[in-house]
């Protein structure tokens, strides 16, 4: 644990300090990438229960993935020891799910009410076809909610009962939310009856990294927040600590067009002189971007002959990076291939974190049920989904009468090393291990101390940060994303360019951008530009790599730059 008290703050530059330690109300902290949101928002909890005698079960938590959740958890233990225990933390499924079991009774549920699954969705719906209150009824008669009623639910439960309001503000005086800028419209709701609008509302974020709004998510709440909350106290973080200043200054030139911050600064804490410009590529074909990826991976970490050194030569220069140093961010998960391809010939680890939700996966569904009816398995939460595992395998193996079978067993067998590390992380506990499922999981292997080369959808790498970061296919088309042929809206530009932001940004010491002459897309293979999100950018501030004389950025279309 680390020590508490006057020394607390000691840790934070001066605008942390001012965030970590402002006094209750609505506070709104706008910081950029890698200023340290994360690192304030746990600092402020950590003051406000340390110094302030605010009692931590008195505190929310909120963020929007399950990792971001764990990782606020875990640095709140760090710095706050067992304590930590009593805030509660969680996604905003979490909190809703939480708030309906409480409340399952008023809410027309029964206590024993469970998340559909996939497969129970999709029966659903296609016995209810598009009468979406049929949907919910057919659920309901299987005492089932549907996942985004997680949030909708409780909101409805709130807005008829202002008793059991003033019981929540009471229970949260201090409630904290992360990445405010993607909250949607069901979401913010949820907080403006939790909260009150002269509340202890806590919100961080960047309204230029607002990458969610296909899915709802609207950076107006963001922007209109002293409006809705009363005096709000607004305090900008504004030194990165994560990039060097040439990776820093090409993303804020980078972002400049459609900054949705005024007067936004970023100033780089770290001024080595010696700090290498971002590596531009111009390759003539994906084969040729690939093959370079490759070649400067290889001479980072140290060369295929003699990759048991960990350091590698650059410029004359040794490294001493290891292959989970390097990410390489792309926009479609249909770019990753090529490039998997290229550096597993190369014998280079690799990992590619993955979007898919666990309980979407083959065998998944099955096991959850069998744990649910079998409640008197013995043994560790593990040990029983094995054997549960093993149950549903021998039942898929065995054709039914009709010759058909209901599963194969190798997807159960291998949704069981999927499964067991959520098991793990569970502890015994069978109910929080279920409603992890339902909440949604990430299959995602990815694991930050793995020895491989990481590869990631810019939407992915929101959050992260490497030393060494490739952003392949920065080409008009993919970055901004569209249909050969269709013209994106100014809107969805802005927002491709706020993704291309956080691409760069997550940059530590090193940021290569690369581009292929050629691609195909959707089947056919043409002729393609550098993004013209490149146009922007200072060519001073970039290092040329290779021979292709690449042409002309033409924002035709665009004319946004
Ligand atoms: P993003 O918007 O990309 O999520 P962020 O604002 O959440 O960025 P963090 O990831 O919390 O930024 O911090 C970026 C890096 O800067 C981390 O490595 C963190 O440890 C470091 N950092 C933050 N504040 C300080 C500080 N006061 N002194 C030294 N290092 C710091
Ligand atoms: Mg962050």
């Amino acid at each position: 644990m680390e020590e508490v008290g006057t020394g607390l703050l000691d840790r934070l530059d001066a605008m942390q300090r001012v965030a970590a330690s402002a006094p209750g109300g609505p506070l709104l902290i706008v910081a950029g990438p890698g200023t340290g949101k994360t690192r304030t928002l746990t600092h402020r909890i950590a003051y406000l229960c340390a110094e302030l005698n605010v009692f931590p079960e008195h505190c929310l938590a909120i963020t929007f993935t399950r990792r971001a959740a764990e990782e606020l958890r875990h640095r709140l233990d760090s710095l706050l020891g067992p304590v930590a225990e009593d805030v509660t933390v969680g996604t905003f499924h979490a909190l809703g799910l939480t708030i309906l079991r409480e409340n399952a009774d008023a809410a027309g549920l029964p206590a024993d009410f469970r998340i559909a699954d996939d497969a129970e969705r999709a029966a659903a719906r296609s016995e209810a076809g598009d009468d979406q209150t049929g949907y919910i009824a057919l659920l309901r008669k299987q005492d089932l909610v549907d996942l985004d009623e997680l949030v909708s639910l409780p909101v409805e439960l709130l807005q008829a009962d202002r008793e059991l309001v003033g019981r929540y503000r009471d229970r949260w005086r201090w409630i904290f939310v992360d990445e405010y800028q993607d909250v949607d419209a069901v979401q913010y709701e949820l907080l403006r009856l939790l909260s009150p609008a002269d509340g202890n509302l806590c919100a961080i974020g960047d309204p230029d990294q607002a990458i969610y709004s296909f899915r709802g998510a609207d950076v107006g709440y963001f922007l209109r927040f002293s409006e809705d909350f009363a005096d709000a106290r607004l305090v900008r973080l504004n030194r990165n600590y994560r990039s060097s200043a040439p990776i820093l200054a090409a993303a804020v030139q980078a972002i400049a067009p459609s900054s949705l911050v005024r007067g936004r600064r970023l100033d780089p804490a770290r001024l080595d002189p010696e700090a290498p410009l971002v590596g531009r590529y111009p390759a003539a074909s994906v084969a040729e971007e690939a093959d370079f990826v490759v070649r400067t991976v290889d001479e980072l970490v140290g060369g295929l002959s003699h990759r048991s050194l960990d350091s590698g030569r650059i410029d004359g220069r040794s490294t001493s990076l290891s292959f989970s140093d390097i990410a390489v961010l792309y926009r479609t998960d249909a770019q990753a291939a090529p490039i998997v391809d290229a550096l597993a010939r190369a014998n280079i680890p690799v990992q590619k974190r993955s979007h898919d939700r666990l309980r979407d996966r083959p065998g998944v569904a099955a096991i959850a049920r069998e744990l649910r009816h079998a409640n008197g398995l013995a043994g560790s939460l593990a040990a029983r989904v094995r054997l549960a595992g093993q149950v549903v395998a021998e039942r898929f193996a065995v054709p039914t009468l009709d010759g058909t079978v209901a599963g194969r067993p190798e997807d159960v067998r291998s949704a069981v090393e999927l499964l067991t590390p959520l098991a793990r992380r569970c502890g015994d506990d069978l109910e929080t291990f279920l409603s992890q499922l339902a909440t949604g999981a990430e299959v995602d292997a990815l694991d930050p101390r793995a020895e491989a080369v990481t590869l990631l959808t810019l939407h992915a790498a929101k959050g992260l940060e490497f030393p060494v970061v490739f952003l392949v296919g920065a080409e008009d088309g993919l970055l901004p994303l569209r249909w050969p042929g269709s013209t994106p809206d100014e809107d969805a530009v802005a927002e491709e360019r706020r993704l291309f932001f956080v691409g760069l940004t997550r940059a530590q010491d090193r940021l290569y951008v690369s581009h292929a002459a050629r691609r195909t897309r959707h089947g056919v293979e043409r002729d393609s530009d550098p993004s013209p999100f490149l146009g922007v950018i200072d060519p001073g501030l970039f290092e040329r790599f290779g021979e292709t004389e690449p042409r002309r950025p033409r924002d035709r279309q665009l004319r946004l730059i």
